[in-house]
């Protein structure tokens, strides 16, 4: 069996991981590991539906999507220009108590900088001229929101770490990962990897990872679902769009087609044995959905329909930095359905911090609403509740 030293081990070549590999390799932090029992994408990011808002629901997610849109629009215009689209995103709802949260949510948006406009009925049917608004519903539009192809957006991190001199194993089930006197240790395909510093980054598949380590944290994998279709015609590029009271969005995929979910069910699911393919209930959603919302896609053709598996937490914030009582051992998990429109701000992030050092104030702070260690002692069994929300409270529809 051969062994590497390394300065950090990263587990999972998802999105997050690729770009935190990308993130560390530039801040020359020492050798560096990513490996993952599949391929890059394998997870989440290859089912995602890539939509990058920042209608969000406070200022630090507002201000870590605008970090991960830089990135992209920057990668992307070196590596391949059509992973990322500037094309913006309209929500609208129509329940008097979700006219109220767009309403409160616009005020506490522009507040934290976020280019948002409310559109009546006239402009709405503009933006999206397939629709249907005759019961004008309230619709906020912010402009420069952007759409980006999850698993390609994941391998320019990838290629760019692999430039960079970070050695990716992958493709080899983990034998072993465990903590010993001085480092973290990871045993797979006949390899061993010692390093100082891990990162668990396996989206639906961490809470077994650091349950089987002893330092489990409150993290619920669920499924959620997508679909392209082919409309018989329409515009190539439209903005992303959201019927926050029917819960159905949509964004523009390549050539002439469109990619809609959301058909998330609250229930935790088994990463390893979840089911792939799409519910009928789903599908069936969508094409009641198109026929009275959006005529003029009424007629698309489904391409293919799916189920990925997302990772919630209980309070619908991630889970960035050290791990409590796990000295040179950090996570980076639990987007609850939002990981792509906040991987590469994240990483960014968590890799200041573990070039800085653990105890590093600074760096610390720049992570502080998302730190693990908001949570302590064993964590409560809880049902996931994700959402595309805007409202900071309880209310997981908006
Ligand atoms: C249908 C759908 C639509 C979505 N739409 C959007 C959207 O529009 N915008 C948005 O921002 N987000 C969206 N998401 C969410 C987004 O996909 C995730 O939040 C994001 O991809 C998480 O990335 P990740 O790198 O953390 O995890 P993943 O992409 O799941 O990667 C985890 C990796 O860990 C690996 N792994 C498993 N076991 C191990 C192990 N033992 N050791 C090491 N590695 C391991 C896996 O093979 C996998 O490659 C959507 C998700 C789905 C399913």
């Amino acid at each position: 069996m051969s062994s590497t030293s390394a300065e950090v081990v990263i587990l999972g070549a998802g999105i997050a991981g690729c770009a935190l590999a990308y993130h560390l390799a530039e801040r020359h932090v020492g050798p560096l590991v990513l490996y993952d029992p599949r391929t890059p994408g394998a997870g989440a990011t290859g089912r995602a539906a890539g939509i990058v808002t920042e209608q969000l629901w406070n200022r630090w997610d507002v201000e870590v999507t605008r970090e991960s849109k830089e990135q992209y629009a920057r990668l992307s215009a070196r590596w391949d220009a059509s992973a990322y689209s500037v094309n913006g995103f309209v929500r609208w709802a129509n329940g008097a108590d979700a006219i109220s949260v767009l309403d409160a949510a616009v005020g506490r948006l522009r507040s934290w900088g976020v280019d948002v406009r409310t559109l009546d009925a006239a402009e709405l049917t503009e933006r999206v001229p397939w629709g249907r608004f005759d019961d004008a519903p309230r619709a906020i539009w912010s402009p420069g929101d952007a759409v980006v192809t999850p698993s390609t957006m994941g391998e320019i991190y990838a290629e760019g770490a692999r430039q960079a001199g970070v050695e990716f194993l992958l493709g080899t089930p983990m034998t072993s990962f465990r903590n010993t006197s001085d480092a973290w240790e990871l045993e797979t395909g006949g390899r061993t990897v010692r390093a100082k510093n891990a990162v668990v980054a396996a989206g639906a598949w961490s809470k077994e990872i650091l349950r089987a380590i002893g330092h489990p944290l409150p993290l619920a994998p669920y499924r959620t679902q997508a679909a392209v279709l082919r409309p018989a015609s329409g515009p190539v590029l439209f903005p992303s769009v959201h019927d926050i009271d029917v819960d159905v969005y949509a964004r523009p995929e390549a050539n002439g087609r469109l990619l809609a979910g959301d058909g998330t069910r609250l229930v935790e699911v088994d990463p390893e044995t979840f089911q792939t393919g799409a519910d009928e209930s789903f599908v069936a959603h969508l094409a009641e959905t198109f026929g009275q919302r959006f005529p003029g896609w009424a007629d698309a053709e489904l391409v293919r329909a799916w189920a990925g598996v997302c990772t919630s937490t209980p309070d619908r914030r991630p889970l960035v930095g050290p791990v409590p009582g796990a000295g040179g051992l950090y996570s980076v998990v639990g987007f609850n359905g939002f990981g792509v429109m906040r991987a590469g701000g994240v990483a960014q992030r968590l890799a200041d911090l573990i070039a800085a050092g653990a105890e590093s104030d600074p760096a610390l702070e720049q992570l502080k609403p998302v730190l693990p260690g908001r949570f302590t002692g064993p964590p409560d069994a809880f049902l996931p509740r994700p959402g595309f929300t805007l409202d900071d409270g309880d209310d997981p529809r908006f």
